[in-house]
């Protein structure tokens, strides 16, 4: 049997049954964080010591976590798939440590810093690079500061042409625990509506662009994931 192009787009939700913790559950708060305080350019201008602290605090958190069964069913479905692409909007590294590769950040990644001159990103999670302290590239000739490796609100996010051909030519897209209010991801359900794919959400609640789904299971990604997964395994058995 021919087995159909999977796209799957997650988003904050399928890492809060790990402990991080979304924004939109906590009224526009991250971590008690107005977004707007520590996720924009012009927050980092202004303020850089609280935004690196905040950020330091992110990324010292993923040492504390754990992949859940929505992570480990994402990996099972991409070992089962012939043609399958993994598109996350989360910065963590959940994906990854649950057994997905390839994944694609669009939002960037708590794990690499960015040099602010050459612009490289370098993994950088030894516990020297995990203090409050300002962190140095490694590229410069005379090192220079490194920026959280986000895509900050007001920033293009990142691998958009790669995501876009996966999405425009997939059959079957799938969004998991995104509240559909960041673009340009949550306007990527109607680009695989337009191409003729059968869209499904896997979500706490209706967001708001929940209408654009051909089929919507309400309940903690967890759960209904893997049961989803195990779905599309036997029907493309
Ligand atoms: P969001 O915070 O706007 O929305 C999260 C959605 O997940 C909500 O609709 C909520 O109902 C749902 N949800 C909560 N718990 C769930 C569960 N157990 N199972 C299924 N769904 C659940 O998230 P977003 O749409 O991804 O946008 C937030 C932006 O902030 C992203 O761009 C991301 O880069 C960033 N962010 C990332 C992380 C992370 O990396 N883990 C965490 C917070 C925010």
């Amino acid at each position: 049997m021919n087995q159909p192009r999977i796209v799957v787009l997650t988003g904050a939700g399928i890492s809060a049954e790990s402990g991080v913790r979304t924004f939109r559950d906590n009224g526009g708060l991250w971590e008690e964080h107005r977004v707007e305080d520590v996720a924009t350019p012009d927050a980092w201008a202004f303020d850089p010591e609280m935004v690196w602290r905040f950020y330091q605090a992110r990324r010292r958190q993923l040492l504390e976590v754990q992949p859940n069964g929505a992570h480990l069913a994402l990996a099972l479905l991409q070992k089962n798939m012939k043609q399958f692409t993994l598109i996350t909007q989360n910065v963590d590294d959940l994906h990854e440590r649950g057994g997905s590769s390839d994944v694609i950040h669009m939002h960037g990644e708590l794990r690499t810093l960015r040099c602010e001159a050459s612009q490289r990103s370098e993994v950088r999670m030894q516990a020297s690079d995990l203090t409050d302290d300002v962190s140095l590239c490694s590229c410069c000739a005379n090192p220079v500061r490194m920026r959280p490796d986000i895509v900050w609100f007001g920033e293009i996010p990142m691998h958009m042409e790669a995501i876009l051909n996966a999405v425009e030519t997939c059959e079957v897209f799938i969004v998991v625990g995104s509240s559909g209010h960041v673009y340009p991801a949550a306007g990527l359900v109607d680009q695989a509506n337009n191409a003729g794919a059968r869209t499904i959400l896997v979500n706490l609640e209706a967001p708001v662009n929940a209408s654009a789904f051909d089929e919507i299971l309400l309940g903690p990604a967890g759960e209904l994931l893997p049961q989803l997964v195990d779905r599309l395994i036997s029907d493309n058995d």
